[in-house]
């Protein structure tokens, strides 16, 4: 078959917004520092590796995991204290959650709202499904515009408000209170995207299950997982009810289920590498900041640092960064506020640094000027 005779018949076929989607672009790593994807940088200790092996070994490959996974919910309910009255659904990933919400909800006239810059897998998951998408955008320094969001909830009647807490890709927390008041005034449903949990103090978690709009994400992928895909969804047992029928028989497979059960019997080596990154992220936010050619850094809840170089010098810096061996994520051009934008994920302190050396000439690369 001809290429022009091919291409025809996708496009006749493959829906209009699909054709128009960009797709969630991942560039390989190759032997670079990985420090574009949020990934804990820790491995476990040998003896742990060790026991993990040991216990997969048991698995029967040949046989279909439990589709309920109860052995895992239950153990999940425990580690992180979700509340009785709440049900949970697992998903491969919370991206497969939140393709189930939306699923749920397409329709025509249906529409998505989220903040502007916000996690991107809102937007296409929801164009994908179906639905309509509006994006909000923040305010001063990526602060939730309150008073935006209620004439957009008025105008638009959504029927989800994603609202990922911490946010990405700014790192900033939105105020509760403004957070509680679009609870009351939303129409549909609103999910707090909670995968930064373990590098913040607040959560909704202990308020699902208590209020009929609110739904909780988690995931284990920020925590040292990544590799797992492991998504918790949490809320009112009549809306997962649903939900939850949307979920593809035996999506979590047996190693998965085994390994995230093993994996939570060793919960403290996690928390543990929770509690450095958080440590070391302060070291990183400051060290940044004191970078001649770096114009802002954004205060972090999560396990990454924001920042803004000298205008029209990000995608410079972004390059020189590769060239000297270290993969981050340029954020320019990537929506509206994230102009001259990069971020970073905190790694090791043996990356860290690297990173750091990396930046200094990269920026005196670049140019711009001192402050
Ligand atoms: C990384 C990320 C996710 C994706 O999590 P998975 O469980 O790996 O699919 C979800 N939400 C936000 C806000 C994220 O940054």
């Amino acid at each position: 078959m001809a290429v022009e005779a091919l291409q025809a018949l996708v496009e006749r076929w493959v829906r209009p917004e699909v054709r128009a989607l960009a797709p969630y672009a991942v560039p390989p790593a190759g032997d670079l520092i990985k420090l574009d994807a949020m990934e804990n940088p820790y491995r476990w200790p040998p003896e742990l590796v060790e026991a993990w092996l040991e216990r997969l070994r048991r698995v029967p490959l040949n046989r279909y995991p439990d589709p309920e996974a109860r052995e895992l919910r239950a153990a999940l309910r425990r580690t992180w204290g979700v509340p009785e009255a709440a049900g949970l659904v697992l998903g491969n990933g919370s991206d497969e959650l939140i393709q189930m919400i939306l699923l749920a909800l397409a329709g025509p006239g249906r529409t998505a709202l989220a903040p502007e810059p916000t996690f991107s897998m809102y937007r296409i998951l929801a164009v994908a499904c179906g639905l309509g998408y509006v994006g909000v955008p923040l305010g001063e320094g990526f602060a939730l515009d309150g008073p935006a969001f209620l004439e957009a909830l008025e105008r638009h009647r959504p029927a989800v408000l994603f609202l990922a807490c911490p946010n990405n890709p700014t790192g900033n927390l939105f105020d509760p209170a403004w957070v509680e008041r679009l609870l009351e005034a939303a129409p549909g449903l609103v999910v707090v995207d909670e995968a930064y949990a373990p590098f913040c103090e607040a959560s909704w978690l202990d308020r699902a299950g208590g209020h009929p709009r609110l739904l909780v994400l988690r995931t284990l992928s920020k925590l040292g997982l990544a590799g797992l895909r492991l998504g918790l969804l949490a809320g009112p047992p009549a809306w997962l009810e649903q939900i939850g029928k949307l979920r593809l028989p035996y999506n979590i497979g047996v190693l998965n289920q085994a390994s995230a059960l093993f994996a939570l019997e060793h919960w403290e080596v996690l928390e543990a590498q929770a509690r450095r990154i958080r440590a070391d992220r302060a070291a990183l936010e400051r060290a940044v900041a004191e970078r001649p050619g770096v114009r802002a850094v954004y205060p972090s809840q999560a396990n990454f640092v924001l920042f803004r170089v000298w205008p029209g010098r990000a995608e410079a810096v972004f390059e020189g960064l590769r060239r000297r061996g270290v993969l981050i994520r340029l954020l320019h051009g990537a929506g509206p506020g994230l102009e001259d934008c990069l971020r970073v994920t905190v790694g090791t302190p043996e990356e860290n640094a690297a990173f750091l050396e990396a930046l200094d000439g990269a920026l005196a690369e670049a140019g711009g000027g001192a402050r």
